[in-house]
């Protein structure tokens, strides 16, 4: 999976997105600087999710800038 870097991360909870708005958190506070990806499914049953304190399902960096 090839990931450009039009793609912004979350500072709070880390999440991709097109936009210019997390939409998980609906702030703006975004970086084009992150590395590695994290794929949840399922929240729930995922320890990279809870390790991250991730509770909706979705994409998401491992370390942001
Ligand atoms: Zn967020």
């Amino acid at each position: 999976m090839v990931m450009a870097r039009k793609y912004y991360v979350c500072r709070k909870c880390k999440r991709f997105t097109h936009e210019r708005e997390c939409p998980n958190c609906k702030i703006k506070d975004l970086s084009a600087s992150w590395k590695g990806l994290a794929i949840i499914n399922d929240p729930e049953g995922s320890e990279i999710a809870q390790v991250l304190q991730i509770k909706t399902g979705g994409s998401y960096a491992l370390f942001v800038d």
